[in-house]
């Protein structure tokens, strides 16, 4: 596997007793974590320890992510995508049950990643179908994703939540469309009282990033890529 992020023809292995990371990139030095699952996806991924993974989101010291679906009948990967770190926020990190009390670590409570709720720029393939994406296209989305990367993990959750809901929404979109999200984002936020102020806010940044366009009185419209899904 190439580097997705700087194009490095092969990153590195760590060694096994690393746990943070599986792979690296000799050039740029980003980190890789791999996750592999024989079989369908599911919108879910099962991680590691719950605490563990939400004090690495909020550290900022992730890796970034291969996520890897293979089939052990046709001995092919059939799909792989990249999802940087900066979109990863607590609420796409679901808490399982802690294990039962007979279990050999009980009460250990583990994660599951909800992939389903990455925004769709975040979710890079790689692979699809067994079949490996261009590589310039893929470095072309992962510098797309860099331009609305955050480094705060309160900018970052407001950031992806708006993205998330202009996602939804069709090419033309106004404002008030999206402030009907805005009860449903206020709970998510409860200590922010001005949602509005927010929803533009991150409107700005979407723009900054060229994800929008702003087309003036409350009316904007997607960027759409050749690459889209
Ligand atoms: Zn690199």
């Amino acid at each position: 596997m190439y580097c997705p992020v700087c194009g490095w023809p092969s990153v590195e292995k760590f060694p096994n007793n690393r746990a943070a990371a599986d792979f690296y990139c000799p050039h740029c030095r980003n980190e890789y974590e791999q996750k592999s699952k024989a079989g369908a996806f599911g919108p879910t991924i099962p991680d590691g320890a719950y605490d563990t993974f939400m004090q690495r989101i909020s550290s900022n010291n992730n890796p970034d992510f291969f996520i890897m679906q293979y089939s052990l009948v046709k001995m092919r990967v059939e799909e792989m995508y990249f999802v940087p770190k900066y979109f990863f926020v607590p609420s796409i990190v679901e808490k399982r049950k802690a294990l039962s009390q007979n279990a050999k670590r009980a009460g250990w409570v583990g994660c599951n990643i909800r992939f389903d709720r990455i925004p769709i720029q975040g979710r890079i393939p790689i692979i699809l179908d067994g079949v490996p994406l261009n590589k310039n296209l893929v470095m072309e989305r992962v510098q797309r994703a860099e331009k609305i990367r955050t480094e705060s993990l309160e900018t970052r959750g407001w950031l992806l939540d708006v993205l998330q809901r202009v996602n939804q929404m069709d090419e033309y979109f106004t404002l008030e469309q999206l402030y009907s999200f805005e009860s449903e984002l206020a709970k998510k936020h409860p200590d922010n009282h001005n949602v509005r102020a927010k929803i533009r806010q991150q409107l700005q940044r979407l723009r900054d990033g060229g994800e929008v366009l702003f087309l003036g009185r409350g009316q904007y419209k997607k960027v759409k890529q050749s690459f889209h899904l």
